[in-house]
């Protein structure tokens, strides 16, 4: 290809190298993309800063992976030889899921360790929880003061006390052991805020509960995801449609909104949010009457059978007589209806059903929050989204959607402790039977109302006062010591809720710690390590270190070392919890770190083999790649491992949903309507808000320290189509009030047709604060004022934007923007979904031009509204709660770190 003018140019000004030199003669090397491994601890480049004197810098490239959203990509440190310290960070070509590439998210890594203001050292509280008194304090103090409060907990016998809430989780099985060896079922996730509707859907289905979609193979890539495919899982996922769409592969995306990913579709359907059941049964129901769907599939792995002998018990049980009764089934489902419900016209659904139709084994679709977390009964999305993969066998498929687990690895630990023995209720209340996971979102409802109280409190990169709804209840109880004895915030950089902690303890970026990762990003099966980088530089330097805190900036920890020296204090050597431990290499010896992971990788299959031909070990291997493709690709598992269901089969009829109280969700309908239904907005100006996409750029709550990160994406004001703009008469600009069920906030409209009409959308990254007393995350942080204006109401203000300031980095000093954006989440009302457990994130709000004396940014709840209305949706749950055989849940679905197995079960004195 002949060169530009402009390449001319810079080839001359020696800007970029010469095109024209001929790599096949002499011993000129070709142009690569990324620096050769072999040459990762002896890199040089030019220093970009000195131009145009040439100037040579020698770096020492570390791998390790990302840890700004779950999928681990690959990250090259450069360590710069001279100064010690990490300039920059660029993609690992080889890690597989990532291959070289990443998102803004992952370069963007240097600004949140360079970060001014981030924590550097173990602070101890001083004065009242919640007023923002510090003081610095050593590690040793930390360690002591918090397993004491562990100790005395635990020496009362309670199982129940001492609790782990993991916000961003990625060490996989390494906490779940530690709490294990505590002798405690204290672990809490984020889950009900995320994934609990597309994961319990899933599950219905094959108990695995996420999906793995092939989209570099697929012929049709159906996506109902804000999710993934715009944030989270970004990268593997974006490269891979992208790929997969090169190779003739059709887009389809059904949102509300019109996304990144939307806007680059073959097909956008902006379905009303909750309708997408009924879109899916539509298609469904063209797939069976056409005859499309994979024969041999479903009537071999599709418990079918069970359906006729329990529903249609006079009918012969014949698989063409079950097609004939399901066309029946699905009768309703026709396009007009789904283009009804859905409000969008019927030729477009039609249209594109045949698309969905013709894919074959190669439909690849995904859902993860999206819908799925939105709505009430927002589980059936997933459960009729993978009906589609059930009827054209694109189940497990090239080019289909596989189970997640397939493509994860699961690491085998040096020592498993025996499972708790006991069960939390305050994370698994007994109404909710089917909960996809811990009812995490309603734990400040929950003790309110009496049902438990927590001795010692662990909040884990988790920021529930500002991510989760309602924000003020968590406030309220985490200042109220009845409920929590003792709150200790581990974070790499201030956020609201370590605001409200005894101790705040700082805990490494991604180059500053150690886990292991694995994830379904696509159908093959990896392992990777993150690893403190200056850590394995000082290594390959010939420096010893025995703690990562001695290298990492300040006194920054890790989380693993930080767990194992804790554990070891704890035990006063009465408690046997040392013995878990234990060095599984040196007699009697407490692990080290570099032996916790020497065990791991060697049980990596593969990998101690690969090691040896590059004449190392295991660790050695994965200290110098990061990363270990373990299988190519993992298709069809089905056919040796079978389905981990009751019937063995994929679950179209799900006998559990029968047995606990949901008999017309036996099989997949559209049988709930959402809480933002149109049905449901009756009232004058009544319109839904989408609060739950994800903007590229953001971290949920990490980002806010992230200056480039920032400076793309500092605002969220209120989308809004320009026809409901007309009919509210506002422009762009213009302020609006947005009523939830327990309270209001002020925001800026922008109007845009990237929303549908009767939808309102607010990014849920942004309005983030802190009070004048607080510190951290100048970038992205309004400063704001709390007022309780008594009978329950409380006002958060705007006291000053985002200002400039002088610091070590001359770029806190050059920031332009002032708007700080408006928080949000704190005025949504929980809505624990009664199946799922799902937090249904979709609001229904009333519109209109804010008050006297209501400004920009202005937010109040009303505290005892809130609970009254978590008190309506929980008694959702209680009218349903039925427990077949004494079971709490059914024994055969999934729950992180499982109890010992008498306690799956609800005693006569319960
Ligand atoms: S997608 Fe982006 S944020 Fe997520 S791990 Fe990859 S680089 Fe990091």
């Amino acid at each position: 290809m002949a060169k530009t003018i402009i390449e001319s140019i810079a080839q001359k000004l020696r800007i970029i190298p010469d095109l024209d030199r001929d790599v096949t003669k002499g011993n000129l090397e070709p142009l690569r993309k990324f620096p050769s491994s072999d040459e990762w601890h002896d890199h040089i480049e030019l220093d970009a800063n000195s131009w145009p004197v040439r100037i040579e810098k020698k770096y020492s490239l570390v791998p390790t992976t990302c840890f700004n959203c779950e999928s681990a990509c690959g990250l090259l440190a450069y360590v710069d030889k001279e100064t010690g310290q990490v300039s920059k960070f660029e993609g690992n070509p080889d890690h597989p899921g990532s291959r070289g590439r990443n998102c803004a998210k992952g370069p963007a890594t240097i600004n949140q360790i360079q970060d001014t203001e981030r924590i550097l050292y173990p602070m101890r509280r001083v004065g009242e929880r919640g007023q923002g008194g510090w003081e610095r304090i050593s590690w040793d103090e930390a360690l002591d003061e918090i397993s004491t409060k562990i100790r005395t907990s635990l020496k009362t016998g309670a199982v129940d006390k001492v609790v782990y809430h993991v916000g961003r989780p990625g060490h996989e099985g390494f906490m779940n052991r530690v709490l294990k060896a505590w002798g405690v079922d204290g672990h809490n996730s984020h889950t009900n805020i995320c994934s609990a509707g597309a994961r319990t859907g899933y599950a219905l289905w094959h108990k695995h509960d996420r999906p793995s979609p092939d989209h570099t193979n697929a012929k049709v890539i159906l996506l109902t995801s804000s999710h993934l495919e715009t944030g989270h899982y970004f990268n593997p996922h974006a490269q891979r449609i992208l790929e997969g769409m090169m190779d003739g592969a059709k887009l389809i995306v059904i949102d509300p909104r019109l996304s990144n990913t939307a806007a680059m579709a073959d097909h956008w359907l902006p379905t009303w949010p909750g309708s997408e059941s009924a879109l899916f049964l539509a298609w469904a129901k063209m797939i069976i009457e056409r005859g499309l769907y994979d024969r041999e599939f479903m009537e071999t792995q599709v418990n079918w059978d069970a359906w006729m002998k329990a529903v249609h018990p006079d009918e012969p049980c014949d698989f063409d007589r079950f097609i004939e009764l399901l066309v029946e089934e699905y009768a309703e489902y026709t396009p007009e209806f789904a283009a009804e419900e859905c409000r969008i016209p019927v030729e477009q659904v039609i249209e594109v059903g045949e698309v969905v139709a013709s894919a074959g084994t190669r439909l690849c679709t995904h859902v993860w929050r999206s819908a799925s977390i939105g709505n009430l009964g927002g589980w059936q999305v997933s459960r009729t989204l993978h009906f589609l993969n059930v009827l054209t066998g694109s189940v497990g498929t090239e080019g289909g959607t596989s189970p997640n687990s397939w493509s994860k690895f699961k690491p085998e630990l040096f020592d498993n402790p025996p499972d708790p023995d006991g069960w939390n209720e305050l994370h698994f209340p007994p109404e909710y039977t089917l909960s996809h996971f811990e009812m995490s979102h309603i734990l400040p409802h929950l003790i309110k109302d009496g049902r438990g109280s927590m001795d010692v409190y662990f909040t884990r990169v988790f920021n529930p006062v500002w991510t989760y709804p309602d924000g003020f209840s968590w406030m309220e109880m985490l200042q109220d010591k009845e409920a929590v004895g003792c709150h200790i915030a581990m974070t790499p950089t201030w956020n609201e809720t370590a605001f409200f902690a005894d101790y705040v303890l700082p805990m490494g970026h991604s180059a500053e710690r150690h886990d292991v990762n694995s994830y379904a990003t696509s159908s093959g099966k990896w392992v990777a390590f993150r690893q403190p980088v200056l850590r394995e530089f000082a290594r390959r330097e010939g420096r010893e270190v025995e703690f990562t805190h001695e290298v990492n900036p300040g006194e920054v920890w890790e989380e693993d070392e930080f767990w194992n020296e804790l554990s070891w204090r704890i035990d006063d050597g009465t408690m046997g919890i040392r013995k878990h431990f234990m060095s599984p290499y040196r007699e009697g010896e407490k692990i080290t770190i570099d032996e916790y992971y020497q065990y791991l990788f060697e049980r990596v299959p593969g990998l101690p083999e690969a090691a040896e031909k590059e004449g190392t070990d295991a660790l050695g291997y994965m200290r110098k790649y990061g990363a270990f493709l373990i299988e190519e690709s993992t298709y069809k598992k089905y056919e040796e491992e079978g389905w981990p269901t009751p019937s063995g089969k994929q679950e179209f009829y799900s006998e559990t949903m029968i047995e606990f109280g949901y008999p017309e969700h036996s099989i997949p309908h559209y049988r709930q309507k959402s809480h933002v239904h149109p049905e449901n907005l009756v009232g004058e100006n009544e319109y839904c808000l989408l609060p739950n996409f994800r903007l590229p750029q953001h971290i949920h709550s990490r980002s806010a320290n992230a200056k480039w990160l920032v400076e793309i994406a500092h605002k969220n004001p209120i989308w809004i189509h320009p026809k409901d703009a007309r009919k509210l008469g506002v422009a762009e600009g213009d302020l609006l009030k947005i009523e939830t069920e327990i309270g209001w906030f002020v925001d800026k409209v922008w109007v845009t047709e990237g929303i549908k009409p009767g939808v309102v959308g607010c990014s849920h990254h942004i309005g983030r604060w802190r009070r004048n007393q607080d510190a951290g995350n100048r970038f992205l942080t309004n400063t704001v004022s709390i007022e309780d204006n008594g009978d329950g109401k409380i006002r958060m203000r705007t006291v000053s934007g985002i200002e400039p300031w002088k610091s070590d980095d001359p770029d806190t000093n050059r920031i332009w923007w002032r708007d700080g954006g408006v928080h949000q989440n704190i005025t949504h009302a929980v809505q624990p979904d009664p199946i799922s457990g799902a937090h249904c994130w979709l609001q229904k709000v009333k519109l209109s031009r804010p008050g006297e004396g209501e400004e920009y940014g202005d937010i109040e709840v009303d505290q005892q509204k809130s609970f009254e209305y978590y008190k309506r949706w929980n008694d959702w749950a209680k009218e349903r709660e039925t427990h077949p055989r004494g079971e709490r849940r059914p024994l055969w679905m999934k729950r992180p770190l499982g109890p010992r197995p008498e306690h799956w079960f609800i005693t006569k004195e319960e």
